[in-house]
């Protein structure tokens, strides 16, 4: 048997027509860039996160740059993020000309560790990226509680955690601005590239939406320099399109961490998720730790069963990050995990009789090898 890590194809097949007469219905109005996709699409965003404005743009990375970059945010500042994340979570703060200031995450429960913040904070700090990643919200109340108390902004790194909520709230809600992705296998996934960002502050917004078209609201008026980032008409009618599933296909994704849970939670050698109490984890991914971990990968890959390490090297731990001087000792819960984290497959088409058969293999291959 076969189990993919995810299948982007299932997804297609279950809403075939919907996609194809989408994109069929960009082509015949040649909206290629802007137009009434987009605008559909993010009026559609911002009334299911109940939020005034959604600036699409051209990816996670640039949502999380602009936020940034329209706050003030640049040399000589500091802004904190995870040490285990995408590089995208770091690599936006030094594009505005800051720092990044890792902070280790939660031994427990991935998402950075709010207990480890006020240490690192100091006049220099203007913002802290919340990383909910693999779609578990941060310690939110705790958070905006240390950022309001030190005057730093709050943003939300939303890429993994569409639709999590904490204590029945959504995550980007929090904090003065949110960061999406829409990378194809995201939660929320596009045919390429795409993403973009909420927010409730109108002159943010504003500020956001200039940056991202050139420096201007209206055509040749450039108030300022900005950049290129825009969702094209394609990406935003398939995104319209899943939009009517995505509660739907979040609901399978809990359904089938269950079932995991279920069937993983007798072997000894692994540890299954925990969630934040009160929260809503929507499992962009499934992630246990588990003793032998490279050897368990190897015979979950000849059973296959594809799997995927997030991420090999915590951030800090990077190439990227030599100049800033730290050792992996700095960041002991984040260079453990990047030795023991092992995520299996997990997408909202994915089979109870798949998911038995990879906790087959593994409980097979602990008593093999155990
Ligand atoms: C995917 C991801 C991003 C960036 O998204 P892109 O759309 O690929 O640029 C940012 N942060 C995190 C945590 C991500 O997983």
């Amino acid at each position: 048997m076969q189990v993919p890590f995810v299948d982007l194809s299932a997804q297609y097949q279950s809403i075939k027509s919907e996609i194809d007469d989408a994109i069929k219905s960009v082509i015949s109005d040649t909206a290629f860039i802007g137009g009434k996709h987009v605008k559909n699409f993010e009026d559609q965003f911002a009334s299911l996160y109940g939020v005034k404005h959604v600036i699409s743009c051209a990816n996670g990375t640039d949502s999380l740059y602009i936020i940034m970059k329209m706050l003030g945010i640049g040399k000589g500042d500091e802004v904190i993020t995870a040490a285990n994340s995408w590089i995208s979570s770091s690599e936006t703060i030094s594009q505005t000309g800051a720092t990044p200031v890792f902070v280790d995450v939660h031994p427990e429960y991935y998402s950075l560790d709010e207990d480890k913040l006020e240490g690192i904070i100091n006049s220099s700090t203007k913002a802290l990226i919340a990383v909910h990643l693999q779609g578990q919200v941060c310690e939110l109340d705790k958070i905006k509680a240390i950022c309001d108390k030190h005057g730093i902004y709050l943003i939300e790194d939303c890429a993994q955690s569409h639709f999590s909520e904490y204590k029945g709230k959504r995550a980007g809600l929090f904090g003065i601005a949110a960061s999406f992705s829409f990378y194809p296998g995201k939660n929320l996934g596009a045919y390429g590239d795409a993403g973009c960002i909420i927010t409730d502050n109108d002159e943010l917004a504003k500020k956001c939406i200039m940056y991202a078209r050139h420096g201007a609201l209206k055509k040749h008026h450039h108030e300022m320099e900005g950049i290129n980032s825009r969702l094209d008409g394609l990406q935003a009618a398939i995104l319209s399109a899943k939009l009517p599933h995505i509660l739907n296909w979040t609901n399978k994704r809990i359904e089938n961490a269950r079932t995991y849970d279920n069937c993983l939670k007798q072997i000894n050698e692994i540890v299954i998720p925990t969630r934040r109490e009160k929260t809503k984890h929507t499992y962009h991914l499934y992630v246990i730790r588990a003793s032998k971990r490279d050897q368990l990968i190897e015979y979950l890959n000849l059973q296959g069963v594809e799997t995927a390490i997030h991420y090999p090297k915590a951030l800090p731990n990077l190439q990227a990050y030599n100049y800033l001087g730290y050792k992996p000792s700095d960041f002991p819960v984040a260079s453990r995990h990047q030795e023991e984290l092992v995520s299996l497959p997990m997408y909202p088409e994915l089979t109870k009789y798949m998911i038995g058969y990879v906790a087959n293999s593994i409980n097979d291959f602990y008593s093999k090898y155990a």
